[in-house]
């Protein structure tokens, strides 16, 4: 590292206590939305955290549900930068699998270990380390910077599309970075430039009576065979989904996206040793595995339930049957028109025995061209902070309400940040990597001195 990149980086390790400090202020307190722990307080302990590393903040509930928190630091400049993350976190059960207290932050062997570590309040952190730096080493921060933090996140942000109709004047920016991202396990970092919309249901099978001896069963029917027979009905064996018109609004990519997809290294080993040898849907190569990985949609079973599940033997005709099922939708896909396809399955399959139950209507899925200039701006820096080269994937395989940005605001949206293979996110033993941690400082403040420069003339003069 050398020039302004170096000069970052040494500051850091200086400050490095103090960047930890803030990291572990974050996550020593629960923000769990889906319980309500901690959501009391938690808005004005975030609002304190953006305070102390000098933005304005204020706190906004005029959307519904938890409070969004918003800071900013308006200097006038020519450019304006989005900054979008959420304070609330996953459920930290099963406790007993955690080595440390969930909301006790400990530092094990280079990593810090908490709920939220990762997902989201290490980026979080990481952001407002960056501001404290450029304040710190060059008295400034030559762009306008706004941060949106959001407290629903992880149920769905059910609330969030009405802060941006109310304040679409507030949010308005030259380009958003998104909350998420992380390294390759080869260390490289990881880039997306999208993520995929989501649509959340229940099966309900049900008959009008008790359960009944399972005697029964030979005359009787069982809502549980109900259920399983229309379940094999969505998909085949290779995950391919089988409901008319699933497909139909699925948008082709463009070449520029398509491209994109050749850099596969690395990643053929991960997704094995996540998924195991002999754990994946088909032995398709990589590039495909990637393709429909992060550009196509897909039907997963969360759970099903019905009859007796406890120890030994039971035997029962059961009453009920339920599954929980989650879509992730593609560009193209509205997430309306999708439920409307799965009823129309459902019904027709089960000659409505089993009803389709949405937990919430779900929201589309975002993308964001790879020609866009923000685009090399986050790779660029990226490559300086991590001296490695980064992988861009055109979506991650997951869900996040980017559309409200990409598709509401039209701005272009990129999601880069300080995970790795090991952060266990939404499990037991969340963590980062400090040193992770700390080029993502570098990297997010490398992208906002070179912001201005670089999105009105091209070039990167602070690396
Ligand atoms: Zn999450």
């Amino acid at each position: 590292m050398s020039g302004i990149t170096g000069e970052l980086w040494r500051r850091i390790n200086e400050k490095r206590e103090e960047y930890l400090e803030i990291l572990t202020g974050l996550l020593s307190f629960p923000s769990v939305s889906a319980t309500g722990e901690g959501m009391g307080e938690a808005a004005g302990r975030v609002a304190e955290a953006l305070e102390r590393v000098g933005l304005r903040s204020e706190v906004f509930t005029d959307h519904g549900g938890y409070p969004v928190v918003w800071g900013e630091l308006r200097e006038e400049r020519h450019g304006t930068l989005l900054i979008y993350n959420h304070y609330d976190v996953q459920p930290p059960d099963p406790l007993e699998k955690w080595a440390s207290p969930p909301f006790q932050p400990t530092i094990r062997n280079g990593r810090v270990y908490a709920r939220g570590a990762c997902d989201n309040k290490g980026n979080l952190a990481a952001r407002l380390c960056a501001l404290d730096l450029l304040l710190d080493a060059i008295g400034e921060v030559p762009l306008n910077i706004k941060f949106l933090i959001e407290g629903e996140e992880e149920i769905g942000s059910p609330h969030l599309s009405r802060f941006f109709q109310n304040h679409k004047e507030l949010l308005s920016s030259d380009a958003c970075l998104w909350e998420m991202g992380g390294a390759s396990p080869s260390g490289r970092p990881l880039i997306y430039l999208g993520a995929k919309g989501i649509l959340y249901l229940e099966l309900h099978a049900s008959e009008k009576r008790a359960d009944l001896h399972s005697s029964w069963g030979a005359i009787v029917r069982n809502p549980a065979f109900e259920l399983v027979h229309l379940l094999s009905s969505i998909r085949d064996r290779s995950g391919r989904v089988l409901i008319e018109g699933f497909y139909d609004d699925v948008q082709t990519p463009d070449s520029e996206t398509i491209a994109l997809l050749e850099e596969t290294s690395g990643f053929e080993s991960e997704v094995r040793a996540i998924a195991g040898e002999d754990g994946l849907l088909s032995n398709k190569p990589a590039k495909e595995l990637l393709y429909d990985l992060t550009l196509m949609p897909c039907i997963n079973i969360c759970g099903i339930y019905s009859g007796y599940t406890g120890q030994g033997s039971k035997t029962v005709l059961p009453s009920s049957a339920f599954a929980k099922l989650d879509i992730r939708l593609v560009p193209g896909m509205r997430p309306e028109k999708v439920l409307e396809l799965v009823k129309n399955h459902v019904e027709r399959v089960s000659g409505g025995r089993v009803s389709v139950v949405p937990l919430d209507m779900g929201y589309p899925a975002a993308r964001t061209s790879p020609g866009e200039p923000f685009v090399e701006l986050v790779s660029k820096t990226a490559e300086s902070a991590f001296n490695l080269k980064p992988i861009i994937y055109p979506s991650a395989a997951g869900s996040g309400p980017m559309y409200l940005v990409t598709d509401i605001l039209r701005t272009p949206c990129v999601a880069a940040g300080i995970g790795d293979h090991q952060s266990n996110i939404h499990a037991p033993d969340e963590s980062i990597s400090i040193e992770n941690y700390l080029r993502g400082i570098l990297h997010v403040a490398l992208i906002i001195v070179n912001f201005v420069p670089f999105m009105r003339g091209g070039v990167t003069p602070y690396l």
